[in-house]
């Protein structure tokens, strides 16, 4: 595509259920899409499904969304020259066109009643024949369908589908396709309660707002033939239409769902505000969803939101549909969690500290980002490793301060031994402890772990912690101190 032709995408979520992250890969391609251009990205609320509305979807939506970066130009709170950019308050609208293909000879009234439906369903079901309605209303004279609107029958509204002939478009990522007319079907634009369909409503918006191109999942494609008709019958050029490949789960056999365990009994997250939950950085989400699908080159992993507008288009998403990886995903996260800004990382790390109930100083937090960033995959992982630096005590076990091959005099002894030591520095920077330490175990003849293991347990109450040197200098001399000799004091008693 040129570059002076500025693309419309828009991404036309229906508040049904919380953001699915096959959703956010699809609003993520268009929003690169639109970037990569200079175009637009356009937000489209698809809300006429009443039946399926779902009060704080729209919320999870936005909320979501933002998270990710993927700002809007038009759409929920931006406004913009297309709007309303709900399709509930845009009725009004497909009813028109919908009397407009009605008075053109392209739509009809249906009176069929849902039992005569059933009835011919199942009927056409024992004979074998492909599934959709029978078409009785389609020839009804004038006179006939006054009588029966007379009577106060109601109606929908159908689509009359060419009988014979083929639809033919092409799809950017998957190529021609020729559907014949003859299996399609006679589908509904407006509901008896005059709502219009997805169909309906999807095609005469993306006319009216000027869309360009249709990124979206390819459970949409089947969809395509009768949108292509619909735009055909209003005598609109269609967008180009690009269907995404299909998220599966990591085994690539079905769905993503949340009911399925991960290995380790792991969660399986599919939502969006999942992901976000359990820790993950947006821009490493934001990396690892534009990598599905769609590829750079055959090797890279990182790259950035700046370097991924530079690169996306459209010719190297591939067709095939990509298995989601949470290992993946968590090695993504800790690159991430390796390179970002020490301030950066530490302002992320506060509010889920505080949310697990403690209450960080900022300065401890940065010293220690270094000391953990390397052991997180996630956020939350940090928890287990810094919580003993905001407590006033710890509460090891005597069987964990006791190492396997110790008795519980020895590890008083060594217990001893480092508070005489760590008492006595003239300084307690990291490398002053460091050297201290590793000077008495040379100096007794000692198993390194067999002296660290027990001040690690005595000054963090856990078998694993941050390295212990920088552990013991951000302590502090009085903190590390009290707990060797709360330690000590254990082992007496
Ligand atoms: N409202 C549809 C959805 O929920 C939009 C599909 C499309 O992009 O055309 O995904």
């Amino acid at each position: 595509m040129k570059q002076e032709q500025r693309p419309r995408v828009r991404f036309a979520p229906s508040p049904t259920g919380y953001l699915h992250v096959g959703g956010a890969r699809s609003a993520l391609f268009n929003w690169l899409f639109a970037r990569h251009y200079g175009g637009q990205f356009i937000l489209r609320i698809e809300d006429t499904d009443r039946t399926r509305y779902q009060e704080d979807a729209l919320d999870d939506l936005l909320s979501g969304l933002r998270w990710l970066g993927l700002d809007w130009d038009e759409g929920p709170e931006a406004g913009g020259p297309y709007g309303p950019y709900f399709q509930s308050e845009r009725t009004d609208i497909y009813r028109r066109y919908a009397e407009q293909l009605i008075a053109e000879g392209h739509a009809y009234k249906c009176f069929c009643s849902p039992d005569r439906l059933a009835q011919m369903r199942k009927e056409r079901q024992a004979r074998k024949e492909p599934a959709g309605y029978d078409r009785r209303c389609r020839g009804l004279t004038a006179q006939q369908r006054r009588d029966r609107e007379a009577r106060g029958e109601t109606a929908v509204v159908r689509f009359k589908m060419p009988l014979e002939g083929e639809t033919r478009f092409h799809d950017q990522i998957r190529g021609d396709i020729v559907v014949q007319n003859e299996t399609l079907d006679d589908f509904v634009l407006l509901k008896t309660d005059r709502f219009p369909t997805y169909h309906l409503a999807n095609v005469v918006d993306d006319h009216l707002m000027a869309i360009t191109h249709v990124l979206r999942a390819d459970e949409w494609l089947p969809s395509v033939p009768k949108h292509v008709q619909l735009y055909a019958a209003f005598g609109w050029t269609p967008p180009l239409f690009a269907h995404l490949p299909i998220i599966l789960d990591p085994s690539g056999k079905g769905k993503m769902s949340k009911r399925k365990k991960l290995a380790g009994n792991r969660e399986a997250y599919v939502h969006l505000k999942d992901f976000r939950a359990a820790g993950y950085l947006p821009e490493a989400l934001f990396n690892f969803l534009a990598l599905i699908g769609w590829s750079y080159d055959d090797h890279t992993e990182i790259i950035t939101r700046q370097q991924l507008i530079d690169h996306f288009d459209l010719d190297q998403v591939k067709p095939s549909a990509a298995a989601f990886s949470y290992e993946k995903l968590d090695w993504m996260n800790g690159q991430y969690i390796r390179t970002m800004p020490v301030d950066d990382l530490a302002a992320r790390l506060l509010p889920v500290l505080r949310d697990a109930g403690l209450s960080p100083d900022m300065d401890t937090l940065r010293a220690l980002v270094p000391l953990i960033r390397v052991r997180i995959k996630r956020l939350p992982d940090a928890v287990d490793l810094v919580d003993s630096f905001f407590v006033p005590e710890v509460h090891p076990t005597p069987h964990d301060l006791v190492g396997k091959k110790q008795t519980v005099d020895q590890t008083r002894q060594l217990l001893d031994l480092a508070y005489q030591t760590l008492a006595s520095l003239p300084t307690f920077a990291e490398t002053d402890v460091e050297t201290a330490l590793r000077a008495v175990v040379t100096g007794r003849q000692l198993k390194p772990n067999a002296f660290f293991g027990p001040i690690r347990v005595a000054v963090t109450g856990k078998k694993v912690s941050p390295p212990l040197f920088g552990t013991i200098h951000i302590l502090g001399r009085e903190r590390v101190l009290q707990r060797l000799q709360a330690a000590i004091t254990l082992l007496q008693e």
